[in-house]
């Protein structure tokens, strides 16, 4: 009766939202017949906040220019316009001075929070905890839509595997299963249920496609990238958030065959809104219809208006294409008025879908506004995600956790007492110094310890973009800690990246302890060797040394509003760190790209004792920290590994996990295969399941994961998705590194 009653609910359910979506196609399309060309394609303008809009109107230059075209019902959205007040103030000119009163969309760049800060998101992607990363983007989304804002430019579900790219901060690292699962939590969290409650918010799945290839890990660099590539590593996310209906998607700035993204009709008409169906709409990057000039591919910018229009790049944003020559360009016939339509219609869609037309002001209650913005509930959540998103990399001796009635602390580094850093990058709602530091986390635990700074991290303003001359090079304050840390009985040691080091804009040709934090260590090092290194940082570190030396490394990323509280309660054991690595972390910066799912290369296994097979002279291939690595205050051992290929379309790996430590612990149970022989060769080994599971001490649980066609199969060059019969490889385990192993024939 039940199973009646859910299939009953279920086709119910079905049937109203094909009725919703029939009569928002209806609703679209009446309205699109009384628009004007102007008017079509003033939704597809999109324009940075550019006056105070509860003041006067601008006058003069671009400004009044802009406000011209707002009043004239000729920009279809805002970026970067926040605060109940303005956002009301905007959508009252759309709304009741236009002729056809149709409101506007506002797009931030909700990254990771919105005032109340969770970790940034490669952190979070740490905790492998997809129930805890949808729940930080559903209170991301409470606090932007309270705020005024119902689109945010997240999330961001490039794959990359180059730690020097400053944007490795805004993803899930560098494994597409992983990255998918988690883009689709983020998306959950941020849309809801209910695209029209007031407060759940559009996403957006950026930056399509390869941004995260750029060469060297230099932002904005080229791309270039084989297409099983792409099939198989860049657009899984981006599958799996179209499939997750994403409500929108941006295109990037990069070049992908040496055709720039944003007039790339490949991948916005035939990929992405053909073969995947994506009925959203594609907004461009900042200004990357402009940028096909540089590139080299549009004369000018009416020629890049036309480029990126026919390719798909529905909604232009800031560079001034589209509102300036896209009527012309379809007046001249060389942008079809279908084009304009298909685009205009889609932002429309949103606009509907988000109740906007039944009260455009749905997102501007002030008394929301005051009650919901840094809630104590999303500060729970915000340290939940913080202790959840930490790693804990080496714990020799088991020095940690500390204990309570620990003897004197030394606390060392300028990090620790700093409150802006560890929100990271990509934070435009938020306030400064608003971080819970680690001192302040550290008092709830101890107040025998003492504090000295040893060293900035950097000097002068470092607001914006980090340029070469603002790490600190002054050692005046070394003396100071190591006569602290001569005293102590344990150090800890706060280093890492300022806030801003990482980031767009902000990649680094050296990814070591900025400054002079690496003498700083070893200094210290030389006086008191029991030292509990945590590094705040928005990217993967290369530090072999710290790895051979010091006996406890705790990587803590920048863990935002909770973080002094997060690192407190796992130094302190009242959180047993359970994250792993969702990037690998390099031993040199000279092994950048490096990355667990390579493929093999032609040399067979034994000319390593040659000089001719792959490798550097002066580096070991392996990586300092593998991707999935992380340790826990428990110990957890596998056994039992069993395959049942009975069902080729659903064979099932298990495998026992025993906590055989006294203390209960989270584990991430990890699953990867490797397809001996293919028609295009396979990565020796790809992540195709997972498990976060909780065990008790001395508890045991067997984990049982389902391998179908998904997990089994592959794209080919030409994005043929296919699955081979064949011998396969199953590794279980606790990282990319070890597991039990075991192999099975697809017949
Ligand atoms: C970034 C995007 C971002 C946009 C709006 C661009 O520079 O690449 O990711 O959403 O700016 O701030």
């Amino acid at each position: 009766i039940l199973a009646i009653f859910l299939l009953h609910a279920c086709s119910l359910s079905e049937k109203q939202s094909g009725k919703m979506n029939d009569s928002i196609d209806k609703k679209v399309d009446d309205l699109l017949a009384k628009m004007t060309i102007e008017e079509k394609v003033g939704q597809m303008v999109q324009y940075n906040g550019f006056y105070d809009a509860t003041g006067p109107a601008p006058t003069g230059g671009n400004a009044e220019k802009k406000y011209k075209h707002l009043k004239s019902g000729l920009v279809g959205s805002f970026l970067n316009v926040k605060g109940v007040d303005q956002v009301r103030a905007l959508q009252k000119v759309a709304v009741e001075e236009t002729r056809l009163g149709i409101p506007l969309i506002f797009g931030l760049d909700v990254i990771h929070g919105h005032k109340t800060l969770t970790p940034i998101p490669l952190g979070e992607s740490a905790s492998w905890d997809l129930k805890a990363i949808e729940k930080s983007a559903r209170i991301a989304a409470i606090e932007a839509s309270a705020n005024g804002i119902n689109w945010t430019f997240a999330p961001m579900v490039d794959i990359y595997r180059d730690a020097r790219w400053g944007r490795v901060m805004e993803g899930a690292g560098e494994d597409p299963y992983l990255g998918a699962k988690i883009g689709v939590a983020r998306i959950k969290g941020f849309q809801g249920d209910d695209l029209s409650a007031s407060n759940t918010i559009a996403a957006c799945a950026k930056h399509f496609a390869a941004y995260g290839f750029v060469e060297a890990g230099k932002d904005y660099n080229t791309v270039d990238i084989g297409t099983t590539t792409l099939y198989n590593v860049v657009f899984p996310p981006f599958k799996a958030a179209v499939e997750a209906d994403v409500k929108t998607v941006m295109n990037a700035f990069n070049i992908v065959n040496e055709v720039p993204a944003t007039g790339n009709k490949f991948l916005q008409r035939d990929i992405l809104k053909e073969k995947w169906g994506f009925k959203g709409f594609v907004v461009s990057d900042w200004g990357s219809a402009f940028e096909m000039i540089s590139h080299g591919f549009a004369a000018d910018l009416k020629e890049a208006a036309m480029l990126a229009a026919n390719s798909g790049s529905d909604m232009d944003m800031e560079s001034s294409a589209y509102v300036d020559y896209l009527v012309e360009l379809v007046k001249e016939g060389k942008v079809k008025e279908a084009v304009v339509d298909e685009a205009a219609g889609r932002i429309l869609r949103l606009k509907y879908e988000l109740g906007l037309f039944e009260d455009p002001y749905k997102y501007c209650d002030a008394s929301r506004e005051k009650e919901l913005l840094y809630h104590d509930d999303h500060q729970a959540a915000a340290l939940d995600m913080a202790r959840k998103s930490i790693v804990l990399l080496k714990n020799e001796g088991a020095i940690l956790p500390l204990s309570k009635n620990q003897k004197k602390i030394a606390v060392i580094g300028a990090l620790a007492n700093d409150k802006t850093s560890p929100l990271g990058s990509w934070r435009v709602g938020s306030d400064d110094g608003t971080a819970i530091s680690v001192l302040e986390g550290l008092n709830k635990y101890t107040s025998n310890y003492s504090y000295v700074k040893g060293a900035d991290v950097v000097t002068g303003d470092v607001s914006f973009v980090t340029e070469l001359n603002i790490n600190n090079t002054d050692k005046s304050g070394f003396a100071e800690a190591i006569r602290l840390a001569k005293k102590s009985e344990v150090v800890l040691m706060v280093l890492g990246e300022h806030g801003f080091h990482s980031g767009e804009g902000r990649s680094r040709a050296n990814i070591d302890l900025p400054g002079v934090q690496q003498d700083l260590l070893e200094a210290v090092y030389e006086v008191n060797k029991n030292i509990v290194l945590v590094l705040t940082n928005g990217r993967p570190l290369a530090l072999p040394w710290a790895a051979d030396h010091i006996p406890a490394i705790v990587e803590a990323w920048q863990l935002g509003t909770q973080a002094g509280n997060a690192i407190a309660d796992v130094l302190f054991g009242a959180y047993n760190p359970s994250g792993k690595l969702p990037m690998s972390f390099p031993r040199s910066v000279g092994q950048c790209p490096i990355y667990y799912n390579k493929f093999n290369t032609g040399r067979p296994s034994g000319s390593e004792n040659s000089v001719f097979w792959s490798h550097y002279t002066d580096e070991k291939n392996s990586p300092l920290f593998p991707f999935g690595y992380g340790l826990s205050y428990s110990e957890f051992t596998y056994s039992d590994l069993a395959i049942d290929d009975a069902d080729p379309k659903a064979m099932k790996v298990s495998v026992k996990v025993t906590n055989v430590s006294d203390r209960d612990g989270e584990e991430v149970v990890q699953l990867y295969l490797h397809d001996v022989t293919a028609a295009v060769v396979r990565p020796v080994k790809e992540l195709k399941g997972f498990e976060k599971i909780t065990l008790k001490a001395k508890e045991s649980k067997t984990v049982t994961f389902l391998l179908t066609e998904n997990e089994l199969g592959f794209y080919d060059g030409e994005g043929n998705f296919m699955v081979e019969p064949g011998w396969f490889d199953v590794m279980v385990g606790t990282s990319s590194l070890n597991g039990l192993k075991g192999s099975f024939e697809l017949k």
